[in-house]
């Protein structure tokens, strides 16, 4: 396939805000304390190698990812830094995780004596995670804790370099729930400091947490939401204490531009009806790009100008009333700044009733990054 790009939608990274947002949060936390900077779902849909180097260069020690597959593509574009996964990989991608230096996450005792059976031509380094109120994956209990930590202790090929938690409340106004899982977490750490004696790094803090309570963070942020200039709650003001930009716009121009007369309708269901002449455009996004159709309604800005989405949002292409005619090839910004006009991507994600870490995410791979 031919790299021409034809179509005329596409998202713009702004590396420099990245560089900018990790700028900020280092001025915030203690100098002892390193970014692990967060770039699993493709770099929460910014491109996972061009943050991670750019990041890199901004000062982050290490990367986390979610899947094996997403530490792989990382290292087969040459980036050396530590990485770690924070999902539960299967025990088989061991061999493969030690010969890349990928570390992997581990706190089942089923999975070490997996590990175990392999071959490991280099060390395997591997950090535990403690399920302190998540719920998700994690040992819960300092029993558990204990026996993993003898059967560590069976495996020399297998090196614990770090511990940690994550937060299920740590953008939540009321921090309670919060402080509830750090005790948890502290008890968990003075056990296993009885337990296992050697230095290790500890994690516990996402961007919320590395805002709020930079003071509270042990040897590394996970650092994710906020690096790519988006705040982890839309409520909580003390986030907003932290200056963040966004990186992530996105853009089409008009495909097509016509005058309809009142009473004619526009796309699917005939939903929308004009209610007197009316000029719509055309641009060449849909639901097929992730450009949901719950967006149907949300504003695009045309000439710094915000113009309403109208008619439903089909797979490939949507429809915007314009306040006049405009020239096909006119940009169309459907979330990012246009002169002083902005769409940010917490007006579009209330519009879809979710939280902005989905929306880039969900703008698939259709849609071409454009880094600058
Ligand atoms: N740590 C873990 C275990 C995560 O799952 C995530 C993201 O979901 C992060 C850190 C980064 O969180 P945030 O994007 O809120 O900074």
């Amino acid at each position: 396939m031919s790299d021409t790009i034809y179509r005329n939608t596409w998202v713009e990274v702004d590396l420099e805000a990245i560089e900018y947002n990790l700028q900020q949060i280092k001025k915030r936390i203690s100098n002892k304390t390193k970014i692990i900077a967060v770039v699993k779902a493709d770099g929460y849909g910014h491109g996972s190698v061009q943050v991670a180097k750019r990041a890199i260069k901004a000062g982050a020690s290490a990367l986390a990812v979610a899947l094996f597959e997403e530490a792989l593509t990382l290292r087969e574009a040459e980036i050396t830094v530590p990485i770690l996964v924070l999902g539960w990989v299967p025990a088989k991608a061991a061999p493969i995780a030690a010969v890349n230096n990928i570390t992997l996450t581990f706190f089942q005792k089923e999975w070490l004596q997996e590990v175990s059976t392999y071959q490991l031509e280099d060390k395997l380094h591997v950090h535990m995670k403690w399920d302190t109120g998540m719920g998700r994956i994690g040992v819960r209990t300092k029993s558990e804790l204990k026996e993993l930590l003898y059967a560590l202790n069976e495996n020399p090929s297998i090196y614990l370099t770090g511990v940690f938690t994550h937060f299920a409340t740590a953008d939540e106004a009321d921090m309670s729930y919060f402080y509830e899982q750090k005790s948890r977490f502290e008890e968990m750490l003075k056990t296993f400091t009885e337990v296992w004696g050697k230095p290790v790094d500890v994690h516990i803090g996402n961007s919320a947490s590395a805002i709020r309570l930079p003071e509270e963070m042990y040897d590394y942020i996970r650092f994710g939401i906020a690096m790519y200039g988006l705040y982890p709650s839309g409520t909580v003001k003390s986030e907003r204490d932290v200056e963040l930009k966004q990186a992530f716009s996105l853009h089409s121009r008009l495909a097509h531009v016509k005058k309809i007369a009142a009473g004619e309708t526009v796309s699917y269901g005939a939903t929308y009806k004009a209610e007197k002449d009316e000029w719509i455009g055309t641009i060449p996004i849909g639901y097929g790009d992730g450009w949901i159709r719950k967006l149907q309604g949300v504003d695009v800005l045309v000439n710094g100008k915000r113009m309403p989405i109208v008619g439903r949002i089909c797979m490939d292409q949507t429809m915007i009333r314009l306040d006049g005619e405009y020239p096909i090839d006119t940009k169309v910004t459907l979330i990012g700044k246009q002169n002083s006009a902005e769409i940010e991507m917490d007006e579009i994600a209330a519009h879809a009733e979710t939280i902005n870490y989905e929306i880039p995410c969900i703008i698939n791979q259709r849609v071409p990054r454009l880094y600058k």
